[in-house]
């Protein structure tokens, strides 16, 4: 069903990597009353807080991207801020969405739901079937939760929430952090940051030879207007390419966009984490959505982006 375009949409998490994308996209779509609240304004981890903004501003769509987020590092060293306020921010905007009659919900997961031993491509059910990947159960379980919460206040409430599970993400408005951010922008600027030395060298985690799938943002975004108009279920539901590549090939990539002088050594102090993830996104294809950008050209122009936000800075 076609959402009308003077709806009112709330994007909670708009400043964040898929936040923003989505705020571009629904405004590109023509939505012409699209909500948002900045930290300052409005703490999501605070129920009173968040059902007072809710009571004032009635969104009709909700789309749930807020969230701490980060890579290996920062899910590993930060565990507390990962679970606690990734699950408050579930809990606060599900609980407001139900009491001020939210028409439609959508909720964003993770890849790294699923067990660390999931078959690959991972389909939708294996959620739950084995322990997760140590480096990031903190944010694991509270994604989980979220899902839980969602068909909870479906199945007793008749709730028209509905989860989405996508891949690892890269686009604009990425973080480039070098410690809590994930590997795509990590290298980018590791990359960025050797140009000019007289022995160009990029040190990268691990062992290189994790397997890992990369979705633009914008083709997130546009997934996620996709499922709101299309999908109504239970049962969450993957977002990615299904197709994957080694941290390896990744770092070689990005060496030949940024700086191909740069020569690439592996520190294997440092965690691989899960060994494979790619998703069985089948099901997302049956519906009729699938992805066009290509990492190529997504590596590209995310360095674009990146080059002009440091002009931005400068
Ligand atoms: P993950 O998919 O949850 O493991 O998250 P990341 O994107 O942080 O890491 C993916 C893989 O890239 C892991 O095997 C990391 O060890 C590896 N990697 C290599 N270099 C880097 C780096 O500079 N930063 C990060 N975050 N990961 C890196």
């Amino acid at each position: 069903m076609e959402i009308p375009r003077d709806s009112r949409v709330y994007v909670a998490g708009h400043r964040g990597l898929v936040g923003s994308a989505l705020v571009r996209k629904l405004e590109g779509e023509g939505f012409s009353n699209v909500l948002t609240a900045t930290r300052d304004e409005l703490d999501l981890r605070d129920q009173s807080e968040v059902s007072h903004w809710f009571k004032a501003n009635r969104p009709e769509y909700v789309f749930l991207v807020a969230g701490t987020v980060g890579g290996i590092m920062a899910n590993s060293t930060r565990p507390a801020e990962f679970i606690y306020d990734n699950m408050m921010i579930h809990g606060t905007v599900v609980h407001a969405a139900h009491e001020y009659d939210t028409s439609k919900l959508l909720y964003l997961g993770s890849s790294c739901i699923y067990p660390r031993a999931a078959e690959q491509p991972i389909s939708e059910d294996e959620l739950l079937t084995g322990p997760l990947e140590p480096t990031n159960e903190w944010y694991a379980v509270a994604k989980i939760a979220g899902i839980k919460l969602c068909q909870a206040y479906r199945r007793q409430y008749g709730r028209d929430f509905i989860s989405a599970m996508p891949t690892n993400l890269y686009g604009p408005g990425d973080n480039f952090d070098l410690v809590s951010s994930h590997v795509l922008p990590a290298l980018m600027r590791k990359f960025h940051d050797s140009i000019g030395e007289p022995d160009p060298e990029v040190v990268v985690w691990g062992t290189g030879s994790p397997l890992r799938e990369f979705l633009h943002v914008d083709d997130l975004a546009d997934a996620c207007l996709f499922l709101m108009e299309h999908y109504s279920a239970d049962e969450h539901i993957n977002v990615g390419t299904g197709v994957d590549l080694s941290i390896r090939e990744l770092a070689e990539k990005i060496r030949d966009v940024v700086n191909p002088d740069a020569r690439l050594t592996f520190d294997k102090t440092k965690p691989d984490g899960t060994p494979r993830k790619v998703l069985d996104v089948s099901k997302l294809n049956d519906l009729g959505w699938s992805p066009s950008y290509d990492l190529d050209a997504g590596v590209r122009s995310t360095y674009d982006w990146f080059l002009a936000s440091l002009a931005a800075h400068d």
